[in-house]
């Protein structure tokens, strides 16, 4: 029978989620939903020099906002918690023991001035910065060169000591990643890395192992930068006899910037784009990143951005709801090669995701930006909804819907005169004179009605109503944008549309 599927996002509460992390997390939930499965969220916390307040609230709250929600966490627990490893502390113990009874770790008692040493002794041109490894461990202070019950000893005595994995010297260490194939490494390349720290709290090595196994995790996907440590981890699977519940793994590639170099803060600082999926400020260092969020991305549009960002379904559609991206996902679609990051292409998503989504769905966001702003709209929630439609098109970030709804509700503040008085003459000064007569006169407030009356006046007048449109759209928003300017002038309304006509025919003053 096979086992039901397990995946986990575990990140550290170091800072803010970036482009990269969210997208494992979407490749997470993807395969998670499509096979049925659960979504574990575990924060490893282990390292609690790099720990940074705040960071666990924004990573949930990042993740609710994606519409990513984790089905067991800490927010959510689950059989097999807890889900914070500083809070599994002493499960860990007996495992690294355990392996240092077989042989396969070790206790280390070196002094930081006695590592330092090491690495000065064994120093070569070839090999500058030496690590604890088979070729140094014989010349350190550690339970290899003496009885264990002389190493427990030091212990109960109060020694600070650390547990070290023993690699082997001479073994090929094979797994399958579920995007790479098949992936070697040879055992000498690698040093004996820490398990148990002095503090008595693991390093990640040996947590992820012990909670991948006991949380029945099945597969786990995490960045490409963890592809080194994966001979560490795959002894660990086999030492303490867990082949058999060993993960499937895939390591996903990195995410570049524009210019082929690992995407990073300084890509978004230098280009102007967010990298974070929300704003952040790292209470540590004081630095501010920005966000999608805050830029005005929709999260559909985000998820969706990300899922393209080094997968596709092979069929050529680039906008997918996540609906469609669950039953379409698979790993092995997955490109092994870095993906690129646009920023332009970016937005092309938002677009698209703004054009395709309802009025409704807008709303709420649309009154947020237009309220960030201090525009209090006096309208209905339905009559918002159809100017929303009306202007959505060309808007491809939220805070674009500010510039193409502001004008319905409020005069304009500044008006491009200068696009007007060139062509203007006398005769357009009528033509408006008459319009404001046949608009203060019409019964119904309609488009259409307002068309049909605005062409009327012009043939009448022997005028061409095309160069009537641009002087009529600029009196009612300032400049040359918006949706059909009869549209427009419905919306604002009667009172409204016949002031700005006034208004503006007085700034351009008398026509000689
Ligand atoms: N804590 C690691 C990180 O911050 C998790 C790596 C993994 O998923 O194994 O990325």
């Amino acid at each position: 029978m096979t086992k039901p599927v397990r995946v986990r996002f575990a990140p550290s509460p170091t800072g803010g989620l970036h482009l990269g992390g969210v997208r494992t997390v979407l490749y997470n939930y993807l395969f998670a939903r499509q096979h049925g499965g659960q979504f574990i969220l575990r924060i490893e916390d282990t390292d609690q020099t790099r720990f940074v307040p705040g960071a666990e609230d924004y990573i949930f709250n990042c993740l609710a906002w994606c519409g990513l929600v984790p089905d067991e966490s800490v927010q959510r627990p689950g059989a097999v918690g807890p889900y914070r490893q500083s809070e599994r502390k002493e499960m860990y113990h007996q495992y690294a023991h355990r392996l240092v009874e077989q042989g396969d770790a070790y206790y280390a008692f070196d002094t930081p001035a006695e590592l330092e040493q090491m690495r000065e002794r064994f120093k070569t041109a070839e090999n500058p910065s030496p690590t604890y490894n088979q070729h140094t461990r014989q010349h350190m202070r550690n339970s290899l060169h003496m009885e264990l019950e002389a190493a427990r000893e030091l212990i109960a005595e109060g020694t600070p000591y650390v547990v070290r994995i023993k690699m082997p010297d001479d073994e090929t260490i094979r797994f399958t990643d579920m995007i790479r194939g098949e992936v070697s490494f040879h055992s000498s390349q690698v040093d004996d890395k820490v398990l148990l720290k002095a503090d008595g709290m693991p390093t990640y090595h040996l947590a992820v192992v012990v909670d991948d196994y006991l949380m029945q995790i099945t597969h786990a996907f995490r960045g490409e930068e963890w592809l080194s440590s994966a001979p560490v981890h795959l002894r660990l699977w086999q030492q303490l006899g867990w082949t058999d519940h060993m993960p499937q793994w895939a390591h996903l590639p990195l995410i570049m910037g524009p210019d082929g170099a690992k995407l990073s803060k300084r890509h978004g600082n230098k280009y102007g784009f967010p990298i974070f999926a929300m704003n952040w400020t790292d209470p540590v260092k004081n630095e501010f990143t920005e966000g999608f969020r805050e830029r005005g991305f929709l999260p559909e549009a985000f998820v969706n951005l990300l899922a393209l960002l080094g997968w596709n379904d092979g069929s050529g559609q680039e906008i997918m709801t996540l609906d469609e991206m669950v039953s379409r996902f698979s790993m092995e679609r997955v490109h092994s090669a870095g993906a690129q990051f646009d920023f332009e292409k970016a937005k092309w998503y938002n677009h698209e995701w703004i054009k395709r989504s309802s009025a409704q769905r807008l709303l709420p966001d649309v009154k947020a930006v237009l309220q960030q702003r201090g525009l209090q709209p006096t309208a209905t929630d339905e009559q918002l909804a159809s100017i929303i439609d009306l202007v959505k098109e060309r808007c491809t970030l939220l805070p674009d819907f500010y510039e193409q709804l502001a004008y319905f509700f409020a005069a304009p503040a500044r008006i491009d005169l200068d696009s007007i008085s060139g062509k203007w003459n006398e005769q357009k000064t009528l033509f408006f004179a008459e319009l404001i007569r046949s608009y203060e006169l019409l019964p119904y407030w309609q488009s259409t009605d307002l068309e049909h009356s605005f062409k009327e006046i012009a043939a009448a007048n022997h005028l061409k109503p095309g160069e009537l449109m641009l002087p009529f759209r600029i009196m009612l928003v300032g400049g040359k944008f918006g949706p059909g300017v009869f549209d427009i002038a419905q919306h604002i309304g009667q009172a409204d549309t016949i002031g700005r006509i006034r208004l503006t025919l007085g700034l351009l003053g008398p026509a000689h």
